[in-house]
Parts: structure tokens; sequence; C-alpha cells
């Protein structure tokens, strides 16, 4: 499946949040055989349908989509030139499939910081140094044969331009990630290099409480990576909210003025940044969120519950969850009102398709 690896200069709050974040673990209920690793860290798609759903068709039974993380050792300067953990971490990073860069804006004075300040938008700078270097070092090995190759006719001169342009966007201190949002780039023309810099990046700003309320403060952070996502939590606080039964734990997010916990935001950025969307079922037995690609239609969607199913499709009969609900979650009604869409091999899946495929064995 795919992964998130959070990477961070040491001493930022990766270890508190990805705590929090595997306290979180759902993995062990609905996927008793599944191994993980200790660095991984599975977490629930937070999905407030779910109980509704549940609740509609009379099950107790509710499997939410996941979203996995990949704690990454932390990363120094230099680290693109192997120093201290440097290899094994690019390594790691190179196996994800998105990168959540956890940043330091909490000020404390008794927790040391690497470079002597807390100066979030200078930790942004170093960490993106070393990957955009390492980047680079991909790419001046990958050239010389690039260029035979072209010569050969075996690659064409639009794709040497395009990794070309790459060097030049990297040279000039920018993520490819960030020069694709700009347009100035195809991220599918590089595919085959799997630069690092290229993966969607997320950047998580650990605060204290009182920063989290300086709306100036998160706005220039904000701007500082836009077009890329930014998250603001206080990974201390993230983490007693995990020690809480889910009522304390709405009393406290609701002392904080806020909605939703900072890692429910982060699963949710994630699992959208990795290009993934859901699908609902609401059965008897359970009520589930599927997870499939942005862009899937009907019959790669019934894979995703069983292979047999994409190969027997028929049809998929859906229903949006509005709809679902409104109608109690009773099908005739939901078929009386002419709700109940037939959709064939075409049709691409919307988030918050209530669906059930017709198939043959
Ligand atoms: P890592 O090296 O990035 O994994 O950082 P840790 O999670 O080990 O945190 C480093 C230190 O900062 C620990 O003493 C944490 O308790 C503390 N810390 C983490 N998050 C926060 C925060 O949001 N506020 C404050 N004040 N301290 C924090």
């Amino acid at each position: 499946s795919l992964t998130i690896g959070i990477v961070g200069l040491p001493n930022v709050g990766k270890s508190t949040m990805f705590n929090a974040l595997t306290r979180n673990n759902v993995l062990a209920e609905n996927y008793p055989f599944a191994t993980i690793e200790p660095n991984t860290g599975i977490v629930p798609l937070p999905d407030k349908r779910l109980p509704v759903l549940a609740k509609l068709v009379g099950t107790e039974k509710i499997v939410p989509a996941t979203v996995t993380f990949v704690d990454i050792a932390g990363i120094v300067k230099g680290a693109s030139e192997g120093e201290g953990l440097g290899n094994k971490f690019l390594a790691n990073i190179r196996e994800a499939d998105a990168i959540c860069e956890v940043v330091r804006a909490f000020e404390d004075k008794d927790i040391v910081h690497v470079n002597g300040k807390v100066d979030p938008a200078d930790d942004v700078e170093t960490i993106n140094t070393e990957l955009i270097l390492a980047d680079l070092q991909t790419i001046e090995n990958a050239l010389p044969k690039l260029e035979k190759d072209q010569r050969g006719g075996k690659v064409t001169k639009e794709y040497i331009g395009a990794v070309n342009q790459a060097k030049a966007i990297l040279e000039a201190g920018e993520t490819i990630d960030h020069a694709a949002a700009a347009g100035k780039i195809d991220k599918a023309d590089l595919y085959d290099l799997h630069l690092m810099t290229a993966k969607p990046f997320i950047y998580v700003f650990n605060v204290d409480d009182d920063e989290l309320q300086r709306q100036e403060l998160k706005d220039r952070l904000t701007a500082s990576v836009a077009p890329a996502q930014a998250i603001f939590l206080n990974a201390q606080f993230e983490s007693d909210l995990t020690e809480l039964d889910e009522d304390d734990a709405h009393e406290m997010l609701a002392d904080a003025g806020l909605q939703e916990s900072g890692l429910d935001q982060l699963a949710r950025v994630g699992f959208d940044v990795l290009g993934l969307q859901t699908f609902l079922t609401a059965g008897v037995k359970e009520v589930r969120a599927w997870q499939i690609h942005q862009g899937w239609t009907a019959p790669q969607a019934a894979g995703a519950i069983h292979s047999d199913f994409e190969r027997g499709f028929i049809k998929a009969d859906i229903v949006s969850y509005e709809d679902f609900v409104a109608a109690e979650g009773s099908m005739a009604r939901i078929k009386e009102e002419g709700k109940l869409r037939q959709e064939g091999r075409d049709y691409v899946m919307q988030d918050g398709d209530v669906v059930e495929f017709k198939f043959n064995v």
C-alpha cells in the first residue's frame, strides 16, 4: 500500500507525533494477520459518515479506510553526502510515496534545536536542500547514459530535455513537486528517475498552543510552502489526546477551540495527496470505506473488494451518501424517489458513493 514518510530535523517532535499516530492504530482490530514494521503506523482515515451509516443499517462493525505512515530516521545537514544516517535515510525516503515534513515552530528553551535557533522556514530549506542535492546526484548519474541512449535512439530528445529542465529547477533550489504545481514541469515526464522531490509534500508545523492562535504566523508559514499543504498541530497535545477516551478527547479539543485533531487532519490530507479516495458499502454485516485511486472506474473499484467482482462486473447500484441518509437507509424509499443510479463499466467513482456491485461468478 502507499506510504507517507515522516521526515524532519532531530528534536522537532517527530517521535512524539508518530507515537501518537500509532496509538490510534486500527490495524490490529481489522487486519489481525497483517505484520507491521515497528516504524510503520497505520491509522484510520477519519470519516464521520461511517457511524451514521452503521446506525441506519443497524450494524456495530465499522471498517474505515487507512493511511500508512513510516517514521524515517532524522535528517541532518550533509545527509545527501551520506553524513550520519544519510544513506539509510535516503533509501527510506525513496520507498515512500509522499513526504511529510515535520518542522519545529514551538519555542522551548529547554529543548535544544540542532541549528541553535527555532526558524521553521530555515529548517524547511535545510531539509529540502538535502533532498534536492540527492536528486541532483541522481540526475547527474543518469545523464551520461541517457545521452548515449539518445544517440542510440532509445530515449527521445524530449525526455533528455525534461531531465535537463528538472536539473535546472533543482539547481535553482526548488523541489520538483513545487515546480510541477506551478506548471513549470510535468512530473509524469520524469517518472523513471524516481526523484524524491517529485513526491507530494505535506508540511506539519509543530507549534505550541498560543502559536496555534497566531493567524499571522500560520499564514506566513502556509505561504512559505504553498501550494503544498501546511498543517499546524501541537505534537504534545495530540499525544495527550490519544490517551483519552472519545468523550474526553472531544471535550479537550473543544476547550482548545479545535474542530478536529491535528492527526485526523494529517490523515485526511495524507490520504488525498497520495491520490486516494474512498467509496462506501453499507451492509448489515459491516459498514466500510474502501480505498481506491482517484479516477478509478466502477469495475476497478469492485476489484478493490474482490478480484472476482472486477472480472464478473455487470453494474454498480449507487446512491449518494446524502440520499442514503435522507431516505434513512431504506432501499425501497431510495428506489421510489429515483435516487438509485445504475452505473456501468465506464463510470468514474465519486467520493460518497454508497455502492452495491452486481457481478457474475
Ligand atoms: P524528534 O527527535 O523529532 O523525534 O523529537 P521528539 O518527539 O523526541 O521531541 C523532542 C523533544 O521536544 C521532546 O522532549 C518532546 O517532549 C518535545 N516536544 C515535542 N513536541 C513538542 C511540542 O509541541 N511542544 C513542546 N514544548 N515540546 C515538544
